[in-house]
């Protein structure tokens, strides 16, 4: 039954595996988190206790998967891995639970989207380590209770604001994750090299990371498909040549940007006027899909100034008219 709840993820997470740090002393970047974490998994071993319940949010592939393990590790306690849409009854749930041995992490990724009466149940498991379940139908159904041993859940979320208050209120720590640096993507880029033992030059490294949106999953993304190109053109030494020219090819713009980026970009410009515009009409007319805009393009737009968010919808702002080559003059969208 585990099995079947771990084979989605395990399947997508296969290639990624081999790059995750496996200590926190190896994770890239997000300095004040490691240092709170560093502190509570430190008090939780001198305790002897499990760690609290944590709550890791931020943008897809920033690195929550990867920092769960670590935790584990970190910990010396194993870790089962799940996401919110593949525990479907409470029974999983129930399963899932009862399987851990003490100080055990349990990661669900994507925990707002677990449906709302599985998210009921592990409330009491959360708090006193106990879940009441019901079996049986109708005049026969009677509920029993499975006391569970201690253990850490750790839930990732891309959505902060769609999570219940009281699954919220149950996580010790709530932590988000940011977008990495450029040094700090160099460092990323530079790892990822030396663990598929490619030489790089110092100026590919810049590049690939100037054009990785911030996140360490494109950086390696990019990477992959830069060495493609490497190991054809030069025997695999990735250079600033060879990084650019594929990059190009792959329509990543100087500053990370892709052509998702720039449809994204211009339907608000040329089909709104610039905006305002809701999510759900822009969603429509570029044909993506409301949750992908929202989790994947928006954060990184916004954080970069090319868009706003109004009360009345997004707006496009100068920085996205020079990006596509169209006149901006102050006061266009009043
Ligand atoms: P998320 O769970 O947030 O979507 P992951 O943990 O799956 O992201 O990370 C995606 C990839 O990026 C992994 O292959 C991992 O090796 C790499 N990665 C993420 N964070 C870091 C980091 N801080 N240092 C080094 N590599 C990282």
């Amino acid at each position: 039954k585990d099995n079947n709840l771990l084979t989605n993820m395990a399947l997508k997470e296969d290639e990624e595996q081999t790059l995750r740090p496996q200590m926190l002393s190896q994770y890239i970047g997000q300095s004040d988190l490691k240092e709170m974490l560093s502190i509570y998994v430190k008090a939780a071993l001198k305790r002897e206790e499990s760690l609290d319940h944590i709550l890791l949010y931020g943008a897809p592939g920033l690195g929550k998967t990867t920092l769960a393990q670590i935790i584990a590790n970190e910990m010396g306690v194993n870790i089962k891995i799940t996401s919110g849409p593949a525990i479907e009854r409470s029974g999983d749930l129930a399963a899932l639970l009862s399987s851990l041995q003490p100080g055990d992490v349990l990661f669900i990724d994507e925990i707002h989207r677990l449906p709302r009466y599985v998210e009921e149940v592990l409330y009491s498991a959360m708090e006193d380590y106990v879940i009441d379940i019901i079996i049986g139908k109708d005049t026969e159904s009677r509920s029993i209770r499975i006391e569970l041993p201690p253990f850490t859940l750790i839930g990732a979320t891309t959505r902060f604001g769609d999570l219940s208050a009281p699954l919220r209120d149950r996580f010790g720590a709530v932590m988000r994750l940011t977008y990495y640096k450029q040094e700090e993507l160099e460092q990323i880029v530079s790892r990822t090299a030396d663990v598929y033992q490619n030489k790089i030059d110092a100026l590919a490294v810049k590049e690939l990371a100037r054009r990785s949106r911030g996140t360490p999953r494109i950086a390696n993304r990019l990477f992959r498909r830069v060495r493609d190109f490497a190991e054809i053109m030069t025997d695999g030494f990735v250079n600033e040549e060879i990084t650019k020219l594929a990059l190009t090819k792959l329509g990543i713009d100087r500053n990370g940007l892709d052509e998702s980026d720039y449809l994204y970009l211009k339907g608000i410009v040329e089909r709104f006027k610039g905006g305002p515009v809701g999510l759900e009409s822009l969603a429509a007319t570029i044909g993506e899909e409301v949750g992908t805009i929202e989790d994947v393009y928006e954060p990184y737009l916004l954080q970069e100034g090319y868009i706003i968010r109004t009360p009345r919808g997004r707006v496009a702002t100068k920085l996205a008219y020079d990006l596509l080559g169209i006149k901006y003059y102050e006061g266009m969208l009043e």
